[in-house]
């Protein structure tokens, strides 16, 4: 399986780290290798100063599929989740400013959490859902999938031009505002209005 990951999805937060509006989604996978397992604590990495967290909503598809389109794609998933996309903002930083590509600061060993699964039948609409990290006790990132600049079906729409998708992928769709650095025990839980997801422990 793999994890497709959007980047620059939430105008807040494109200008909270000074980057451009993207003409077009910009799009990154991470390795399954990346996935942090279940009841893990997330270890930050030795090569790293800066790992933030970017709270997401995921897609998990249902269906192999390759050029699908907008009108469709409600028919590729049936859950929805919450995780996070780690990220070792100094690294990148670093390839982004020699223009080469992200992945080892994206992909790295536990940079992918994923929480709990909802069935995308409780939602009356995945285009309006409330998403929210909490960082010990404080609310640090609150976002809502209206505020996306490319909504979940136009993403599925561009990434299956060109990757197939396959029963299992999962889609990470970009982070709203209030990324920020991660310290050992750190506890970050996640919700999606008021249900808890995840909640990891930070070393
Ligand atoms: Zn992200």
């Amino acid at each position: 399986m793999k994890l497709i990951c959007i980047g620059r999805n939430y105008t807040e937060h494109i200008e909270e780290l000074n980057n451009e509006r993207p003409s077009e989604p910009v799009v990154f996978l991470k390795p399954d290798t990346a996935i942090l397992l279940k009841k893990q604590p997330f270890f930050i990495p030795d090569f790293s100063n800066d790992v933030h967290h970017e709270v997401e909503i995921l897609v998990k598809i249902n269906k192999v599929g390759k050029h699908i389109s907008k009108k469709f794609a409600n028919k590729y998933y049936d859950e929805i989740g919450l995780g996070i996309d780690f990220t070792a903002r100094d690294l990148q930083a670093t390839l982004k400013e020699k223009g080469l590509p992200w992945e080892k600061a994206k992909g790295f060993d536990g940079a992918a959490v994923i929480g709990d699964w909802l069935p995308k039948s409780e939602f009356t609409d995945v285009n309006h859902i409330q998403f929210s990290l909490k960082k010990n006790e404080t609310t640090v990132q609150n976002g809502n999938t209206s505020h996306m600049l490319y909504k979940i079906d136009e993403i599925i729409e561009y990434v299956s031009k060109y990757f197939t998708l396959k029963i299992g992928d999962i889609i990470f769709t970009g982070t709203p505002s209030g990324v920020g650095k991660v310290n050992p025990n750190d506890i970050l839980t996640g919700f999606i209005e008021d249900k808890r997801l995840f909640s990891i422990t930070v070393k």
